[in-house]
């Protein structure tokens, strides 16, 4: 008789499926993390005698709610709110809202997940969270979009503040859906308190850099692995999907370091221009309209355009950028990258490349920049904006620029170095887990159960 000891990290997992059926993506999030930190855990027995992992894995609150809203036309709608508060061990929850019709409690539990390991490395006091509705905001009026936010708003509002959790934006949800709720928050505390939501307009409490931030952050992360192979952006050939605020800012950095953003998509197909890419057109169609990219070719009638996203995975180029959404590179794509020589590829989204498509990359020596690390300047910069907000003060682009591109730097020399001291070197996706791991995990012990 052969006994099986299962390990405690292999329970846990075993454990979230079973306690979560149905939520593919945050298995696959949980997945990857404890895989990767297990032999850190298996290093010291205090984690097990914690029972840090089971904490970890269940989050500390879920918040579940109705959202009625009354479209133009009187019909009456209802759509599903969520606010998943994962962990508060280093300071009060902390993450963004998605407003898309794919959201369901898997895709939430795995960006709150993501969230505590992510703010954990940007080192600001900030615990995990997300948020958010399966509510569409495509082909909706501003004053449809505008009643969903106060509708949404009136549950949320006794969930949030300034020390206990700080909602921001992600897909859905920007600068005019965080007017709306700041107002509806107002409105029922009758309270300015600036400090509860985060990515606000820059003449009510916003902070300068917050929405280039993401993009800008994940530029300067590159940079700096780049640096060390001796190489810059100058003379690269770079396609980033995706053409939201992520995808937008990151594409305006690379070219103002002398890259070349040659491809660029949303979900109906890809733009492809080897001239490289006019962001002021991009920029017009999606941020002044909320067009599709398709619109490109009316301006730029020689670029060509492709009705399949994923294709754009299939260019040649030297760095890719995914910034779209989850899962939007698998084995497929990552081979494409791999087969047309790609050299960094860096995750802008949460979660942009499974399991597979990761591994693929480094048995290939791509380097390679896992989201929770690379991604982080757009929660960094909305601590910086909580910051302000607490000294009711407002800083200048530049001293905001310069501390996301310091924290950056931090996050890039934490890991890599966490990385070496367990003989791991290179392996960002470990050191971003156990650096991220630690920080987390020491703070729970010293909080008590
Ligand atoms: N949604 C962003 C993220 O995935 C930003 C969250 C925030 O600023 O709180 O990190």
């Amino acid at each position: 008789i052969e006994l099986t000891q299962e390990s405690y990290v292999d329970s846990i997992i075993e454990r979230v499926i079973v306690k979560n059926p149905g939520e593919a993506e945050f298995h696959q999030a949980v997945r990857e993390v404890l895989e990767s930190i297990k032999p850190v855990v298996e290093l010291y027995p205090e984690f097990e005698e914690n029972g840090i992992l089971e904490r970890l894995t269940e989050p500390e609150r879920q918040i579940i709610f109705r959202v009625p809203w009354v479209d133009d036309q009187g019909s009456v709608h209802v759509n599903r709110g969520y606010r998943i508060e994962f962990n508060s061990a280093l300071g009060p929850y902390k993450g963004g809202l998605r407003f898309h019709p794919t959201v369901y409690p898997g895709i939430m539990k795995f960006l709150a997940f993501e969230q505590t390991f992510k703010n954990a490395l940007t080192g600001r006091p900030i615990g995990g969270a997300k948020g958010g509705s399966d509510f569409d905001p495509k082909g909706k009026s501003d004053s449809e979009v505008m009643r969903f936010c106060q509708s949404f708003m009136t549950e949320l509002y006794r969930h949030i503040g300034a020390q206990t959790d700080i909602p921001a934006g992600d897909i859905g949800v920007g600068k005019r859906e965080i007017g709306y709720l700041f107002g509806q928050y107002k409105r029922i505390t009758n309270r300015f308190e600036a400090g509860t939501l985060t990515g606000k307009g820059i003449d009510w409490g916003g902070s300068l850099v917050r929405i280039e931030a993401t993009g800008y952050g994940l530029v300067y992360f590159v940079e700096e692995m780049l640096k060390d192979v001796g190489e810059t952006f100058e003379g690269k050939k770079v396609i980033i999907s995706g053409s939201g605020n992520v995808a937008i800012y990151t594409a305006q950095k690379v070219i103002e370091l002398g890259g070349k953003v040659i491809a660029i998509s949303d979900s109906d197909g890809v733009v492809y221009d080897p001239e490289g890419i006019d962001l002021n057109s991009v920029i017009e169609i999606k941020e002044k309209r909320r067009g599709r990219i398709v619109e490109y070719l009316k301006a730029y009638p020689s670029a060509e355009y492709n009705d399949n996203s994923k294709d754009i995975w299939k260019i040649e180029c030297d760095i890719a950028f995914p910034c779209a959404t989850q899962n939007e590179i698998d084995t497929e794509e990552a081979k494409a990258l791999v087969n047309n020589g790609v050299v960094v590829v860096a995750e802008g989204a949460n979660m942009p490349c499974t399991p597979e498509a990761i591994e693929c990359f480094q048995k290939n020596n791509v380097m390679f920049a896992p989201a929770k690390a690379a991604n982080a300047g757009g929660v960094a910069t909305s601590a910086l904006e909580m910051t302000q907000n607490s000294m009711w003060e407002s800083w200048s682009f530049e001293d905001v620029d310069k501390k996301l591109r310091d924290i950056m730097k931090d996050i890039y020399s934490s890991i890599k170095t966490t990385a070496e001291e367990y003989k791991k070197d290179g392996d960002l996706v470990f050191g971003a887990n156990v650096t991220a791991f630690l920080k987390v995990a020491r703070a729970m012990m010293d909080q008590g159960v």
